[in-house]
């Protein structure tokens, strides 16, 4: 019998605002004043991973691990991946190569200082690496990372990098660093997202479409991600955003702790480090 493909499951550990769609209407410097709800949703997420037997990466902003120790040992004491996502969601684009540099080495610390766990893994807010970072991956190779899962290969109103690969490729020649693309599916020609709000506005159907595509495609692996704020139908509602960032915010959070139960039971799925070993040795 073949074994199961293993897929890569991924929380991208931010607080409710600290989002895309919020950017506009929320000024950085109020963040310590807004009710925080980061670690009691996290908890919620490790306690569904738990029920389900599944391990995960958790892409943690820095800001999260420097208030929230207690939450980040408890990640790593259940056999999850401690991973970075920068500091403050600041996208890599909006940086230079330096800034970047100095926005991962202190997001590391703070990571490390309250996991005890080595940092090996990054992803970029909103999916920042691409044709605009071409110093990005090379940074990230310097700094010894071991892989990157920073790109989604899909054009996108926000984010994406169209001509990118849809599968892990090696970004640096001659560096151990992978990149493994968050997975698009493929219908008809077009990319389709999956992941995080598209996972949890459309049916799962597609989403279970898209991991099948891919793991029947030469065995690779599906990267699945979403953030701890979804599974959160209580979150203070932001009125003066735009009425298209509330749509989006908002939409179907009730459901979406099913939905992922239904998820983690359907396929096999594991930390994303794990995968990165299996990809990096066939790319
Ligand atoms: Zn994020």
């Amino acid at each position: 019998m073949k074994r199961p493909v293993l897929n890569g499951l991924s929380v991208d550990v931010e607080e409710w605002f600290q989002v895309g769609a919020f950017e506009r209407t929320i000024d950085r410097a109020d963040w310590d004043g807004i009710a925080t709800r980061v670690e009691y949703n996290t908890g919620k997420v490790l306690d569904l991973f738990g029920e389900s037997g599944v391990k995960a990466t958790f892409f943690t902003l820095g800001w999260v691990a420097h208030r929230y120790p207690a939450l980040i040992r408890r990640i790593v004491a259940e056999g999850h991946e401690i991973a970075s996502h920068g500091w403050d969601h600041a996208r890599v684009f909006t940086m230079d190569a330096e800034t970047f540099r100095a926005d991962l080495a202190k997001t590391r610390a703070a990571l490390e200082d309250a996991s005890g766990a080595r940092v090996t893994g990054y992803r970029a807010p909103s999916f920042s690496i691409d044709a605009r970072t071409p110093w990005a991956h090379r940074v990230l190779a310097e700094e010894g990372y071991t892989y990157s899962s920073s790109v989604a290969p899909i054009r996108h109103d926000h984010y994406g990098w169209r001509d990118s690969p849809r599968y892990a490729w090696r970004p640096v020649e001659g560096a151990e660093l992978i990149e493994l693309p968050v997975t698009v599916a493929e219908i008809a020609g077009r990319r389709l997202a999956t992941g995080g709000g598209f996972f949890r506005l459309l049916p799962a159907a597609l989403t279970d479409y898209a991991v099948r595509q891919v793991n029947a495609d030469g065995g690779r692996p599906a990267i699945f991600y979403f953030h701890p704020w979804e599974v959160d139908p209580d979150q203070p509602r932001v009125g003066a955003a735009p009425l298209r960032s509330r749509v989006r915010h908002y939409s179907r959070l009730g459901a979406m702790a099913g939905k992922l139960r239904g998820l983690a039971a359907r396929h096999h799925w594991g930390r994303i480090d794990a995968v990165a070993a299996i990809e990096a040795a066939r790319v």
